[in-house]
C-alpha cells in the first residue's frame, strides 16, 4: 500500500533535485507513461523501506510569462488535489520569502498533511532560513539536503507516521468481506478515518508574560520536567514545538518560555526570535493566553491576546495560580466582567481558571483547547446562513440612509479557520458598524461559534 506525496514550492527550491533523489533511475520508467500531465511529473518514489508516489510540480521554470504566479498557484492546487500528502520546500539558504508565503497559505487552506522541508540546509549557513520556517505555522521544518542526500532519515521519520495512518485507512476502504463482524466493530471505518484527521496534530501556543506560569503549565501538560531538563546540545526541535498527546488529542505545543530560556544558552536564537510571542501566534491555530491571576489582563496580555484575534486564531483564555486565590467566586466574576469590558472582540472566548502547580482545571483547558478548535473550524451551509440572513433582516431591517435601502442579497461562507463570510449588498459602505457588529453577534449565538474570531466582508452588488 502506498500514498502520493507531491512536492510543491516555489521554483529553485530544489524540487527536481529531491524529485530525482527519491525516484532514482526508475523515473525512466514512468516518463513514456500515458495519463502523466505535461506540468506534473510524478514517479514511484523509494525512501528506505517506504515505497510511495511521488509528484513533482517543477514544470513551471519554463514559465516566464507574467502569469507565472497564476500557472504556480493552480498547478500547486492540482497537485495538492492528487496528493495524500504535501511536502513544502524551501530554501533555507534564502529563508522565506513573499512567494513561499503564498505557497505555504495555499497548503493551509487546502491540504490535510502538510510537511516543511528545508533544503539546502548542507551548511550552517542556511541555520537562519531553518528558523525562520518555524514561523510559517506547517509544523517544524525537516533539514534536508537534496543535492547531498542529507536528512533523508528525518523525511523518512516524518513520512513514517503518514504513511501507517493511510495504510490503516485503506485496510478500511477494503471491499467487504462478507464476514459478521463482532457487535461494536461497525464503525472501524470512520475510527480510521478519524485517525487520519488526527494525524494532524492540533497546534497550540502558550503566551503570557514572563513568569506567568506558562513553563509550568507545560511541562504539567507533558507530566515530566522536559522543557528545563531537555537536551541540550544545540537547538533541539522539541525546544522550540514539543509533540504531545494530551487525553489523547495529538497536539503540537509552541513553548515561547522553553524558547526563552534557551536563548540565554544559545546566543543564535536569541537574535532570532525577534518576537517570541509573535511568532508563536503566527504558528498555532489555538492561541492559550495565560494570565497570573494575581496581575490579570496587564497590557502585555491585551495586546497579545488582540494579537492573536487579529491574526484569526482561536483564543482561550486562562487564568493561572488559581491555587492562590481565596475569594474564587468574587475574583473569577470580577475577571469575567473585566474580560468583557477590555477584550471586546473576543466576546464569548473561554476563560478558564487552572491551576499549573497543582493540575486543577486542566482537564477543562484541554476541552476548552479542542472545543475552540473545533469552532474555528466550523463550516455553516449556504442555505442555513441565507435563512438566517432574511430572519435577521426581517427582525431589524438594514438602515435606509437618504431613503435607500441597503439590501443584503446573499451570503455564504468563504472560509474556515477562522470562519470567514460573503455577504453581497447594495450599497454595503453604507452599512454602519452597528449593523455589522449585529450580524457578527447573530452568526456567533445562533451558529455557536463563541470565541473565535469571525470575518464578515460585504460585496457591492446593486
Ligand atoms: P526546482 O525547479 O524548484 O525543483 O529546483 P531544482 O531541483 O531545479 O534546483 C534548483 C537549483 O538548486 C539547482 O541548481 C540545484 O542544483 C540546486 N539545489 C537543489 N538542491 C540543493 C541542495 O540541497 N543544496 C544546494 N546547495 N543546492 C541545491
Ligand atoms: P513562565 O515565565 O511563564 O514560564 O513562568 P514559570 O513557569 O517559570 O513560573 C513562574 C513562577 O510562578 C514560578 O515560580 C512557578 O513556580 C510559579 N507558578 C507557576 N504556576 C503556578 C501556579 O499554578 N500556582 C502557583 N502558586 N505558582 C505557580
Amino acid at each position: 500500500m502506498s500514498f502520493t506525496l507531491a512536492l510543491v514550492g516555489r521554483p529553485n527550491v530544489g524540487k527536481s533535485t529531491l524529485f530525482n533523489r527519491l525516484v532514482g533511475k526508475r523515473l525512466a520508467l514512468v516518463d513514456d507513461q500515458p495519463g502523466v500531465t505535461r506540468d506534473l511529473r510524478e514517479g514511484e518514489a523509494r525512501l528506505g523501506d517506504l515505497r510511495f508516489t511521488v509528484i513533482d510540480t517543477a514544470g513551471l521554470e519554463e514559465a516566464t510569462d507574467e502569469s507565472l504566479q497564476g500557472r504556480m498557484r493552480r498547478l500547486t492546487e492540482r497537485a495538492v488535489e492528487m496528493a495524500d500528502v504535501c511536502l513544502f520546500i524551501l530554501d533555507a539558504r534564502e529563508g522565506v520569502t513573499p512567494a513561499d508565503e503564498v505557497f505555504a497559505d495555499i497548503l493551509r487552506r487546502k491540504s490535510a498533511h502538510v510537511l516543511l522541508a528545508a533544503n539546502k540546509a548542507e551548511s550552517n549557513a542556511s541555520d537562519a532560513g531553518v528558523y525562520e520556517a518555524y514561523g510559517l505555522g506547517l509544523g517544524d521544518p525537516i533539514r534536508i539536503s537534496a543535492e547531498h542526500g542529507e536528512g533523508m532519515g528525518d523525511l523518512h521519520a516524518a513520512l513514517m507516521p503518514l504513511a501507517d495512518a493511510f495504510e490503516e485507512r485503506a485496510a478500511a476502504e477494503a471491499p467487504e468481506v462478507d464476514v459478521e463482524l463482532p457487535e461494536g466493530d461497525e464503525f472501524e471505518g470512520e475510527d480510521a478515518a478519524a485517525r487520519i484527521t488526527a494525524a494532524k496534530p492540533l497546534q497550540v501556543a502558550v503566551v503570557g508574560r514572563p513568569n506567568a506560569g506558562k513553563s509550568t503549565l507545560i511541562n504539567k501538560i507533558l507530566g515530566e520536567d522536559r522543557l528545563l531538563t531537555g537536551p541540550e546540545a544545540g537547538i533541539t526541535r522539541d525546544a522550540i514545538s514539543l509533540p504531545i498527546n494530551w487525553n489523547g488529542t495529538p497536539m503540537r505545543i509552541f513553548d515561547t518560555a522553553g524558547m526563552r530560556k534557551k536563548a540565554k544558552v544559545q546566543e543564535k536564537l536569541e537574535k532570532l526570535s525577534v518576537s517570541d510571542g509573535l511568532r508563536a501566534v503566527k504558528f498555532a491555530e489555538v492561541v492559550v493566553v495565560l494570565l497570573d491571576v494575581e496581575i490579570p489582563f496587564e497590557q502585555q496580555d491585551l495586546r497579545i491576546a488582540d494579537l492573536a484575534e487579529r491574526e484569526g486564531r482561536a483564543v482561550v483564555v486562562a487564568v493561572n495560580k488559581w491555587d492562590l486565590e481565596d475569594e474564587k467566586q468574587a475574583k473569577l466574576a470580577g475577571l469575567k466582567e473585566a474580560f468583557e469590558r477590555l477584550l471586546p472582540q473576543l466576546k464569548g472566548a473561554p476563560l478558564i481558571t487552572v491551576s499549573a502547580k497543582t493540575g486543577r482545571g486542566l482537564d477543562r483547558l484541554h476541552e476548552a483547547i479542542v472545543r475552540a478548535h473545533d469552532t474555528w473550524n466550523r463550516r455553516v451551509t449556504t442555505a442555513k446562513l441565507n435563512l438566517w440572513l432574511a430572519g435577521m433582516m426581517e427582525a431589524h431591517p438594514p438602515p435606509a440612509p437618504q431613503g435607500k435601502r441597503i439590501k443584503l442579497r446573499y451570503m455564504t461562507q468563504v472560509k474556515t479557520r477562522p470562519p470567514a463570510f460573503v455577504v453581497m449588498a447594495s450599497f454595503p459602505e453604507k452599512l454602519p458598524d452597528s449593523y455589522k457588529r449585529y450580524l457578527v453577534n447573530g452568526l456567533r449565538e445562533d451558529f455557536d461559534m463563541p470565541g473565535t474570531p469571525i470575518r464578515l466582508t460585504f460585496r457591492s452588488q446593486s
